[in-house]
């Protein structure tokens, strides 16, 4: 419950709000929040040290606004990892893609004006709305969780957004969205009968792509549109397959026109000489940062068969399709709570998240899913 002293002027549509977030508790096995599992290795250690004690002699002055360097390390991953070279001023920071998103909503939502996503998602989204006065609307998603675009598609039409939000792939379900159904969004969008926020402008396509490099390898990632499609702008972020999500980076891709309409919001020097140094740094070690990726997709391949041999009241557990680092995994628990808290008992935190009757976990270590297998084969047991 909160504590907010009623005697303060916490805005109205605050008022009864909770802080959002997952527990942060001290338990050996931390499967919950979306995390890469493995610590960076010593030599990354070492060069974000440097990096940040080269800094550190020009702490007295404001760091690098516009972060023109990072920007152009973004580039240089992006190219990398998806086959696409953008420009500096198609790129942009900023203090994880929590904060790109919230970027975006201050700059195109707003009072009047409504965001548009696909449920279930990502529960910040809301919030992102709530904090900037814009309304928030949903399509639902088909029973499998993949995009049932028919649907989104009239919605557009009928609730005229300035904003579409989608995630590929999706959280908490970890669904892949396929190229052709962000280019067919993308063509209502663009086209005439959708007009956004007013006469003959278009509505922004966001596609948070957070987890993308879990991706089946060979599918595209949406930056391969953004040349052809200036209001399409993709997120991303250094917390996930990185593993840098202590670091606070995140990064958005899009045409220097969405760029520059993010900059009118930013807070001046949001970004600080730390942090982009310590991105810097990490960057110089992409391969090893991004070293462990392949094993966690084959961690979720084994983890999601394994769970589909599992049973719950006498059926096998459903397990929904993920191209990310987690899986969602039950369907039928009608006792989802009972079964977290015994897996807590056991020393593994989940998460409780998405429709009901399932629940969320992590990738990570072998050791911490040998764990996480052993609570749950005696938890399944007892929680009936
Ligand atoms: N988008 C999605 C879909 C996420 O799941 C998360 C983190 N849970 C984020 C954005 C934000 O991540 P970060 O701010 O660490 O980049």
């Amino acid at each position: 419950m909160s504590s907010i002293p009623s005697n303060l002027p916490l805005r109205n549509d605050l008022i009864g709000e909770e802080p959002y977030g997952a527990p942060q508790l001290d338990v050996p096995v931390c499967l919950n929040v979306n995390e890469n599992p493995y610590a960076p290795d010593q030599a990354v250690c070492e060069a974000i040290a440097k990096r940040v004690l080269d800094i550190a002699p020009t702490l007295n002055r404001y760091p690098d606004r516009e972060h023109i360097e990072l920007r152009q390390a973004f580039s240089d991953y992006l190219e990398r990892e998806s086959g696409v070279r953008l420009d500096v001023d198609e790129l942009w920071g900023a203090n994880g893609s929590n904060e790109i998103m919230l970027q975006l909503f201050q700059a195109f939502g707003g009072p009047g004006r409504v965001a548009l996503g696909a449920d279930p998602t990502y529960s910040m989204y809301p919030e992102y709305a709530r904090d900037t006065f814009t309304g928030w609307q949903l399509a639902h998603r088909n029973a499998d969780f993949t995009l049932n675009v028919d649907a989104l598609i009239e919605q557009i039409k009928a609730v005229k957004p300035s904003m579409v939000l989608l995630t590929s792939p999706n959280n908490p379900t970890g669904t892949p969205l396929p190229m052709a159904d962000i280019e067919r969004v993308l063509a209502v969008c663009e086209s005439a009968e959708v007009t956004g926020a007013a006469e003959g402008v278009h509505p922004v396509v966001v596609i948070d792509e957070a987890y993308v490099e879990f991706r089946n390898p060979g599918t595209p990632s949406a930056v391969t549109l953004i040349k052809d499609h200036p209001n399409l702008a993709v997120s991303r972020t250094m917390s996930k397959a990185f593993a840098f999500a202590g670091a606070r980076v995140g990064y958005l891709a899009a045409s220097k026109g969405i760029i520059d309409c993010v900059r009118i919001v930013r807070m001046p020097y949001h970004l600080s000489a730390v942090t982009q140094a310590a991105a810097l740094a990490a960057f110089e070690h992409t391969d090893e940062q991004l070293s462990r990726v392949e094993h966690l997709r084959q961690t979720r391949e084994a983890t999601a068969a394994w769970l589909k041999t599992q049973t719950y009241q006498g059926k096998p557990l459903a397990v929904a399709q993920s191209e990310s680092n987690f899986l969602l995994f039950g369907g039928s628990f009608d006792k989802r709570e009972a079964i977290f808290d015994e897996l807590l008992k056991r020393g593994v935190l989940i998460r409780v998240v998405g429709p009901d009757g399932w629940l969320r976990v992590c990738m990570g270590t072998d050791e911490e899913m040998e764990r996480f297998r052993t609570a749950l084969t005696e938890v399944l047991r007892i929680v009936e």
